[in-house]
């Protein structure tokens, strides 16, 4: 049995066939999804789809690509969604330097104001950091101790060993499939099996051979096997560790 541990099916790109994308996925053993929230209306979304499968449960958030656009107002939405049935973690929060689509004040003042709501709940969150591992490493600080997973995770072993040191999960996309991705590949490597979570973020990131293609949560079982691959161990034993992760995690 698999997770995907980080989709957006809520996006408008599974529209004509959400139904049969999940089904699609079970029959690659992908069992239950985890559907993150990027924005107030994803987030009510994400919910909405927790209600409407049984084997999605839903994260609440507003990426820091929408910083710009987040209020009180907002926040206080987010903080009522995060009290829903099946939610079981804020996200996706995070800080994204790279590509600046909101002023990084506004995404720091996000990213505070939701570290807070999950800190209160009780919650974990689902991190993203792009061009800004110092800088969000330094605001989690503030909140610990947290629950925690590195989405898509992206970084040096300085900043892997940071991360475990801080004892959160570390999250692997299928772009550890691309031909340059040898670092990633390393990352996962070093990433201590009991620390390992395997995601699709889809529609993005399509593995190899696929690449431009909609992704989709049936390729967890592709990158299960690529992470086997790499750790040189079985399949059985990726599967096991990393579901067993992400119910510890996220509590299901
Ligand atoms: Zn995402």
């Amino acid at each position: 049995m698999l997770i995907d541990s980080h989709a957006h099916l809520d996006f408008p790109e599974f529209d004509s066939d959400r139904d049969a994308v999940i089904e699609t996925g079970r029959a690659k053993g992908v069992e239950f999804i985890v559907n993150i929230g990027s924005s107030l209306e994803s987030s009510r979304n994400s919910v909405e789809l927790a209600r409407k499968y049984p084997n999605i449960y839903a994260a609440v958030g507003v990426h820091p690509h929408e910083a710009d656009k987040f209020d009180d107002k907002t926040c206080g939405a987010i903080l009522k969604l995060a009290g829903e049935k099946k939610v079981v973690a804020i996200g996706e929060i995070g800080l994204d330097f790279y590509k600046n689509y909101s002023g990084r004040e506004n995404q720091i003042a996000l990213f505070k104001a939701l570290l807070k709501v999950a800190k209160d709940l009780g919650l974990p969150v689902v991190i993203h950091t792009r061009e800004a591992q110092i800088e969000t490493l330094d605001i989690i600080k503030e909140y610990m101790p947290l629950r925690a997973v590195v989405h898509c995770f992206s970084g040096d072993v300085d900043f892997l060993n940071k991360c475990l040191g801080m004892g959160f999960f570390i999250s692997f996309t299928c772009n550890i499939t691309y031909k340059k991705a040898q670092n990633l590949r390393e990352m996962l490597k070093l990433t201590p099996i009991d620390r390992l979570m395997l995601e699709t973020d889809c529609p993005y990131l399509s593995p190899e051979g696929f690449r431009g293609k909609r992704n989709d949560p049936s390729f967890v079982k592709l990158l299960a096997e690529e992470a086997a691959r790499i750790k040189g161990i079985g399949l059985e034993e990726i599967e096991r560790a990393t579901t067993a992760n992400v119910r510890g995690l996220f509590g299901f």
